[in-house]
Order: structure tokens, then sequence, then C-alpha cells
């Protein structure tokens, strides 16, 4: 009796040390499996991240003149705001929009939409 519970111990001690390497190794590529999925999610300066923050200040831009206009009481569409009418402690943004890809901003007229000058950055 004494004998067969020490080979059951015994056979089961050989099986185990095993199973906790496959397990450790199975945790392992699970995580980098992970990791290797959230990357592209969380990266911060991904380019699509860097389109969608450019827009959202392109149309901050744009709600900056359309206010600028109302304020001033202009109506001719051709009046350009410049920066410091829309930017800063007495403009409409307290900080001027920067785009995350470098790329500079032209406000343009009450007509126009502003740009970036990085390609297929568009309000
Ligand atoms: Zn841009």
């Amino acid at each position: 009796m004494a004998r067969f519970d020490g080979l059951a111990h015994s056979s089961r001690s050989r099986v185990a040390p095993c199973m906790k390497w496959w397990q450790i190794t199975g945790l392992v590529a699970l995580g980098l499996l992970l990791v290797a999925i959230a990357k592209p999610i969380h990266a911060p300066f991904h380019p699509r991240a860097k389109l969608n923050a450019c827009s959202a200040n392109l149309k901050q831009i744009e709600e900056a003149k359309t206010a600028w206009a109302k304020e001033s009481g202009i109506t001719n569409v051709t009046a350009a705001p410049v920066g410091t009418s829309l930017f800063g402690s007495g403009g409409f943004i307290r900080d001027t929009p920067i785009c995350p890809a470098e790329g500079t901003y032209r406000i343009g007229t009450l007509a126009e939409k502003p740009r970036c000058s990085v390609a297929g950055h568009t309000l």
C-alpha cells in the first residue's frame, strides 16, 4: 500500500513540473500576443491619431474664425483673421493649435476652410 502511494506520488511530481513549464510558456506567449495587439491601439503618435488630433485642431480654428467674424461684425468673406486674433489670452482658443505631425496651419479667409500643410490632414 505504502509502495503504491509512493509510486503514485512520484509519477505526479514528474508530470507537475512539466505542466507548469508549459503553463508559464503559454502565459508568456499570451502576454506577448496581448502586447502586440494592444500596442497599435495605445500608441499616441500613430498616423491615424495624428490625423484625428489635427482634424480636431482644424475644427477649432474654423469655429474660432466664425466666432471672430461674429464678434467683430465682419460679413466680408474675403476677410482673413490673423493668428493673434484667434489664439492666445485675448483670442478664442487659449493655446495656439499645433499639428502633431509638425504641419503648419493656414487660417485662410472666412470663405476658406483652415488647412494643414501635411497631406491628408483636412477638416
Ligand atoms: Zn496636420
